[in-house]
């Protein structure tokens, strides 16, 4: 095992938050000059590229001494203020040495970076459909570094004056506008852009390829003063007939009007350029003047109103980066949820009020809030601002408390602040920070300014404090409601007391069984109050009824349903418009299910009874694929073959009852397709819906796109049901890419124990049978399939993967790793004799203890990994253990 202490300083990746104050106190950088060369990026078996990287900065001292930052391949020469260094002493693997510094500097590297396959750095990609070679960048945090040495820390922003050469046939691109084209030998050209205003590393973006361009015109914003905007989109050639551009330059329009309206600053970035690029490990990211999206956001199956819904609002997160995050900087990652909170917050926010789509808050409310309680639940969890110490820490930190949480914790500020002095606040701190970084403190000290409310106790209750707050409504005799809060943070064992402003709604029965919103009532909890009487808010005591704490979700908590409003809530359908009470309800149940307090049989039931009534398409969909985790992780297996039989009916039923060629028919399908994985049962309704029949009594109106075409295979496969002749004819007649991926997953579902065990192994490895590197994609593609079929002996396994953890962790970048370890991990276990207390002692999850002992000193990032799917195996095994009637 390799622990720090080994490593030579130059071979260090980890750079600490330490040694970036240290240097960003000596060094201030006038600006980058980066040549990329990759007009061999043709050659698919030539691993790197050219890069010549000018940097012209000042040190406070003369003869100090400082370092890049450098993830390359091989370092030709290293020229500091004329003076060639020895490259065998100052560079090391990661990083450069600069020692002897003058007052005013400038060093030139000539290097070559590797082409990657791991989405991180410069991803090359080749087609599968036409043999096209596509190239994009993703840095955040610390990657630039994989393609030009740098100082990789968001404080040291830089101009940046790239150029780019590459084919001639070629689009090329990069944050600023192209401003010269000269043509080289060979069909060869080199392309230089427009120098950036000051950003941080992690923001610079190249792409490369024969993209496809589509272009309109944003027509700018009077009262700021925005000039027109020169808007492109780019994507693959083979997805072409797939791009949707007229929308999406139209989502991009509302969001450049609304963002202006509401910020009051004008756009600074000159272009506002979106590319959709494969193999992609998130969702986008927002380069400044050039967003990078993941090209799943291009749809080549039909997708629903809520697909579209969440494509906008990644695309508002993106926008809203523009101000929060590229404009202002964190000035370290520590304080990464100052921009990617804001982001989750502004992203619905302008989904819901620029544009025409449906349920964005109700998204919010019930899918990424349920990733932050979840986040939040694990025993890894960390207050919202993170103590970030190195870079490793900081690529591990883009979780469900930073994003989700946080945006929840902003949505609270906003209702406790009220929008005028939110929204003032975001105006001062962007004319206040522009081109430079904030931290915390200076946040608080204009929100302090503009609310005239203390923002100190306010960030040491939610952003300093871990674990959610428990509300509870109780009821009293005559009817009236009491609002408790609890939470015991999970760090410090405290007590912690938070400051709410929050809705009570009470729902009665109406005559067609319905529960209708009757009353509801706003009610403030201080920081050192424990509970609040609700005033104006009467309970009828003998009615059916539900009592919905945190209606309109203004706040971040889980709530505890009395009594009555559970058995309401499971038996009867709330009817309300905007439709958030619907989320918290369903979200609570979830959380219930999770923490074993819900049976998931109960669960089940109540999806079965109710789904048709939940108008939301997101929701709904979300709510049957949870009833499908339900089942096959959360339920005792002796009640699993009754409960198939209950939610297969329930899921057909839908095909017949919901609209025909509606999004709710197609959401009932793909769950249904979901619940087939190695289910027997329901084989021949499977092979009955792949052959596509729209015309059936039984499905009207479905259509089996690719999408749901290879769900049926993958789940056809994982039975035994087809074999691989049949996937292979299948990826013939439409070879794309996604399909490829599509093909991978099926054929590994195939209850072959041979080949299982064989891409078991290329997953561990890396890389497939003729020894080359998987990439990120393909990897999860195949581990994906091998987890549908759970054909392998999963405790064996998981004794081999336990062993192979560092191996993967030293390896691989923290994304193929993690990746790699997520992927082969194995979830679903049977529980112990004993009941829910005994399953601590479950010999998987004492084999996982064992590890973590004996790996005290493992890298957090690592531990991390393993004790939240220590925790996942745990939740399940209570679960089930508790289920047992
Ligand atoms: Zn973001």
């Amino acid at each position: 095992m390799r622990v720090m202490s080994e490593v030579a300083p130059l071979d260090n990746a980890r750079l600490t938050r330490d040694e970036a104050a240290i240097r960003a106190e000596l060094i201030d950088i006038t600006n980058y000059e980066i040549e990329l060369d990759l007009s061999n990026a043709l050659e698919l078996d030539e691993p790197t590229y050219p890069v010549t990287t000018t940097i012209n900065f000042t040190a406070a001292t003369s003869g100090a001494e400082t370092f890049l930052n450098y993830l390359g391949s091989s370092v030709e020469s290293v020229v500091l203020n004329g003076r060639a260094l020895d490259v065998a002493e100052v560079v090391g693997t990661a990083r450069i040495a600069l020692p002897d510094l003058a007052t005013t500097n400038q060093v030139v590297i000539r290097s070559h970076s590797a082409y990657s396959h791991s989405g991180e750095g410069l991803h090359r990609f080749r087609d599968p459909v036409d043999g096209q070679v596509y190239l994009y960048s993703q840095f955040e945090p610390a990657d630039a570094r994989r393609v030009y040495p740098n100082m990789e820390q968001p404080d040291l922003k830089a101009e940046f004056r790239i150029s780019m050469i590459g084919p001639d046939t070629w689009t090329l691109a990069s944050n600023g506008i192209e401003t010269g084209r000269q043509s080289l030998d060979h069909g060869i050209v080199r392309v230089e852009f427009a120098p950036t205003k000051p950003i941080s590393t992690y923001l610079t973006t190249f792409l490369a390829g024969p993209y496809a361009i589509f272009e309109d015109a944003w027509s700018g914003h009077g009262p700021t003063g925005a000039e027109s905007i020169d808007l492109r989109i780019f994507a693959r050639q083979s997805l072409v007939d797939h791009v949707d551009a007229a929308p999406l330059f139209e989502l991009t329009k509302q969001g450049l009007t609304w963002f202006h309206d509401q910020f009051q600053v004008a756009y600074p970035w000159g272009k506002y350029d979106q590319a959709f690029v494969p193999e992609y490990n998130l969702g986008a990211m927002e380069n400044p003047g050039l967003v990078t999206f993941n090209e799943t956001y291009i749809f080549t199956s039909r997708a629903t109103i809520s697909q579209h819904m969440q494509r906008a609002t990644t695309l508002m997160h993106e926008m809203s980066h523009m101000w929060f995050g590229n404009l202002v900087t964190m000035k370290w990652w520590d304080d990464l949820w100052l921009k990617e909170s804001f982001a989750d917050f502004y992203g619905t926010k302008a989904v819901a009020e620029a544009t025409e789509l449906p349920g964005a808050w109700q998204s919010f409310a019930h899918q990424r809030k349920a990733w932050a309680y979840r986040q939040d639940s694990y025993p890894t969890t960390h207050p919202i601002v993170a103590d970030i110490v190195d870079l490793e820490a900081a690529s591990q930190n883009f979780d469900g408390i930073t994003y989700a949480k946080g945006a929840a914790v902003i949505k609270q500020l906003f209702h406790y602040v009220g929008e005028e002095a939110f929204v003032q606040a975001c105006q001062t701190y962007f004319n206040q920070y522009a081109y430079g970084t904030a931290q915390l403190a200076d946040f608080l000290t204009i929100m302090e300014k503009t609310s005239g409310l203390a923002m100190r106790e306010w960030a040491a209750a939610w952003l300093q404090t871990s674990g959610p707050t428990t509300l509870r409504a109780s009821i009293d005799e005559a009817g009236a409601v009491t609002v408790t809060q609890h939470a015991t943070d999970p760090i410090t064992d405290e007590e912690v007391l938070r400051p709410h402003a929050l809705c009570v709604a009470v729902f009665l029965l109406n005559d067609d069984d319905q529960l209708v919103s009757t009353a509801e009532a706003d009610v403030v909890l201080s920081a050192d109050q424990a509970s609040a009487k609700v005033a104006d808010l009467q309970v009828p005591t003998d009615m059916t009824r539900a009592v919905i704490v945190n209606q309109h979700d203004q706040t971040y908590a889980q709530v505890e349903l009395d009594a009555a409003t559970l058995a309401a809530v499971t038996t009867y359908p709330i009817m309300d418009p905007d439709s958030t009470s619907v989320a918290t309800v369903w979200s609570t149940l979830w959380t219930m299910v999770r923490q074993a307090s819900l049976p998931a049989a109960d669960f089940i039931g109540a999806v079965t009874n109710l789904s048709p009534s939940i108008e939301d398409v997101s929701m709904h969909a979300r709510v049957l694929d949870q009833a499908v985790e339900a089942l096959k992780e959360y339920a005792p297996t002796g009640q699993r073959t009754r409960l198939t039989k209950q939610l297969a009916a329930a899921l057909l039923d839908a095909l017949v009852v919901l609209e025909p060629g509606s999004d709710r028919q197609r959401s009932a399908a793909r769950a249904f397709a979901r619940l087939g994985q190695g289910t027997e049962s329901v084989a021949a309704e499977l092979t009955f819906l792949l052959a596509g029949d729209e015309t059936s009594a039984l499905s009207p109106g479905l259509e089996i796109d690719d999408e749901l075409k290879w769900l049926l295979l993958t789940s056809l496969a994982s039975l035994g049901r087809i074999d691989v002749e049949r996937l292979q004819r299948e990826l013939a007649a439409s070879h794309t890419a996604t399909n490829e991926l599509r093909y991978r997953t099926a054929l590994a579902a195939l209850p072959d124990r041979a080949r299982q065990a064989q891409l078991w192994q290329e997953v561990f490895d890396g890389t497939d049978s003729a020894g080359n590197a998987l990439s990120n994609a393909a990897l999860t593609a195949t581990a994906t399939g091998l987890k549908a079929s759970d054909n392998l002996d999963s405790t064996d396994r998981l004794q081999v993967l336990l062993e192979g953890l560092t191996m993967i962790w030293n390896s691989r970048s923290n994304n193929l790793a993690t990746r790699t370890i997520n992927g082969l991990f194995p979830i679903r276990h049977t529980p112990v004799k004993g009941g829910p207390q005994a399953q601590d002692r479950h010999p998987v999850v004492t084999t996982i203890d064992t590890w973590l002992t004996q790996h005290q000193d493992a890298p957090a990032a690592l531990r991390r990994i393993v004790i939240e799917r220590r925790a996942d195996i745990l939740d399940r095994l209570i679960a089930q253990a508790a289920g047992r009637k």
